[in-house]
């Protein structure tokens, strides 16, 4: 089992589904948005998830047989869950995971990514963040996303490996 302790915070944790729908309700309801089924399925399947899916995995799950969804469906709800904060789009794997944070839309964000065991641990930090609007200030570049990824072992793989 993987520790999140320590880098999430009490009010949510990657693989809580049902956390993800009741935020993605919410969300929908303030900003007078359409949570459709198909961007409903999308979430409970990304979010029942501590790995990255890529949309072809997601349009895998929900297609059953005589309901197949589409790829680019699949994109389109993705890109709506996205742009409302409700997933993130890991850019090096080209997959997504929910965010079962309430950072604000914008926040800095850092992806630790396991290349051991795949999985995904989402945190801030207000330092990076600090750090990096200086940088970013001092070079003139606006950024439309500030996440970074980070790959290498996960505490857990760590572990394991010093087990052995
Ligand atoms: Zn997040
Ligand atoms: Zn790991």
């Amino acid at each position: 089992m993987h520790d999140h302790a320590e880098t999430h915070d009490a009010a949510g944790c990657c693989g809580d589904a049902d956390g993800a729908i009741s935020r993605a309700e919410r969300i929908c309801r303030e900003r007078d948005l359409q949570f459709t089924r198909l961007r409903r399925d999308v979430l409970v399947a990304v979010a029942g998830q501590t790995k990255p899916l890529g949309a072809y995995d997601i349009a895998e799950r929900l297609s059953a047989p005589g309901r197949r969804v589409a790829a680019v469906s699949v994109y389109r709800a993705l890109d709506f869950l996205t742009e409302n904060g409700l997933v993130h789009r890991i850019a090096s794997r080209n997959a997504f995971v929910s965010c079962g944070h309430s950072h604000t839309d914008g926040a800095g964000l850092v992806f630790l990514i396991c290349r051991n065991c795949g999985t995904i641990d989402e945190t801030t930090s207000p330092e990076i963040e600090h750090q990096l609007g200086r940088t970013l200030a001092k070079a003139g570049f606006k950024p439309t996303s500030r996440i970074l990824e980070v790959e290498g072992e996960c505490g857990a793989c760590l572990g394991r490996s010093a087990e052995a």
